[in-house]
């Protein structure tokens, strides 16, 4: 695929993924497009025949499997991403009207960059769940498109300490405008105009909705060797992982798994800590025997954005280990295990992307700032299965637009694609 339409496909993928439960869901049309099949928790799985299967938890989790063949003897081509990103929920009970503005209570999520939340266009999306009388509980996703929210900073004149580096009140400051008026409106009645398919007698009981960056990805520079947009950590690594999936031809045993929660420690239903991946793993190797002899030839591709050097904050990055954008993905190393990487699974790594000619980077962290995680630790821990951590690098990251290189994109989806078809003994060698 051309470098163009590769970003174009990234760049739908991200601007109809405002949430987890959206990028699950397109993810999902993506996978069943490709003829694979959703297999329920409640089904059987005994019986599986070779070929293409996904599930999801919650609607904002997915796991995804091709196997050509069932057995003990053929390892599992791994790859996981996470499906969330920082920002802005709103509150059980949102709605705060003062001097005729309708405001929006919100939380904060993960760690935003809080400040380049203000003054920016906003929308909604989420998931709602209703009943009607005596029906059934529905769930559905909502997302409001265009932008429907703000949340103003204050003017220089009232406050002359602005841009001295003073923190944002996260309680006080962080209440978007929604709408003008003189009362308080009804927030279902809101909500049922947004979304068409709730009826019009229906009770909404609850809901998970997110405020968002409405405007989409972009490709920025002089030469557009840039991208600048929501959500780049990490819809562009299950964007990768999704079309490698589907687009690879004739792949060996493998798994992808996109989970929530990442931004907040993945300690949870659908996260990374929680049993999804286990559960999972556990039906299609329902012999624990068989199972480990399956993990311990198996590897696992972490892949969440790496931090890239900033021109104008060198400093930040060890002096030998400066990502630069469009520089090839880069493999994250830390000696205390927050990333999972060895040298096994790098030098595996390495090697597919020499393989391609494509440039393959370093990142360690300083030894004076402190490291982030990701998935890759945990899945590792939990599972016992080697685990290479590696990312697109990016600029900006937590910021409500980030920015990436523009070929590093597809880069990561050519090894992630050569990577699900390497062979057995390649995998058995490590
Ligand atoms: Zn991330």
């Amino acid at each position: 695929m051309r470098l163009d339409a590769y970003l174009d496909d990234l760049f739908t993928f991200i601007g109809s993924s405002p949430t987890a439960f959206h990028a699950v869901r397109n993810g999902a049309a993506l996978l069943e497009a490709a003829g694979f099949r959703n297999i329920r928790t409640g089904e059987s799985w005994s019986g599986l025949v070779p070929g293409g299967y996904y599930t999801t938890r919650n609607g904002s989790s997915l796991i995804a499997f091709f196997l050509r063949e069932r057995s003990r003897s053929v390892p599992l081509r791994m790859a996981g991403a996470h499906t969330d990103s920082p920002g802005l929920k709103v509150k059980p009970l949102p709605l705060r009207l003062r001097h005729n503005c309708l405001q929006l209570g919100v939380e904060v999520y993960g760690s935003p960059l809080l400040a380049s939340w203000l003054d920016r266009d906003l929308s909604l999306a989420g998931r709602v769940c209703w009943c009607r009388a005596n029906g059934p509980l529905e769930c559905g996703l909502i997302d409001c498109r265009r932008p429907v929210a703000i949340i103003p900073s204050l003017a220089i004149h009232l406050d002359r300490e602005a841009n001295s580096g003073r923190a944002i009140d996260r309680q006080a400051a962080l209440l978007p405008l929604l709408l003008q008026s003189a009362e308080m409106p009804e927030l279902h009645g809101l909500l049922k105009k947004e979304a068409a398919q709730i009826p019009p007698d229906a009770e909404i009981l609850a809901f998970d909705l997110f405020l968002y960056d409405p405007q989409g990805p972009r490709r920025i520079g002089l030469n557009g060797e840039f991208i600048s947009g929501p959500r780049l950590d990490n819809l562009i690594s299950c964007h990768a992982l999704l079309r490698a999936m589907v687009d690879t031809p004739h792949p060996e045993n493998v798994l992808l798994v996109l989970n929530d929660h990442e931004e907040v420690g993945s300690l949870s239903e659908t996260g990374a800590q929680g049993s999804f991946l286990r559960d999972v793993l556990g039906r299609l190797y329902p012999d624990q025997e068989s199972r480990q002899q399956v993990l311990a030839t198996s590897l696992l591709i972490s892949a969440d954005n790496a931090h890239a050097v900033h021109p104008n904050f060198p400093d930040r990055h060890d002096p030998e280990h400066q990502p630069l954008l469009n520089g090839g993905p880069v493999i994250k190393f830390n000696a205390s295990q927050r990333y999972a990487t060895g040298a096994s699974g790098a030098a595996l790594f390495r090697r597919l992307c020499a393989r391609l000619g494509i440039p393959c980077q370093s990142f360690v962290m300083r030894n004076d700032l402190p490291c982030g995680s990701t998935i890759g630790p945990m899945t590792s821990a939990a599972l016992g299965v080697a685990t290479v951590d590696v990312g697109v690098p990016q600029l900006a990251m937590h910021s409500i637009r980030e920015t990436a290189g523009s070929i590093d994109c597809q880069y990561l989806f050519k090894v992630l694609s050569a990577f699900f078809r390497i062979p057995d003994k390649e995998l058995s060698a490590l």
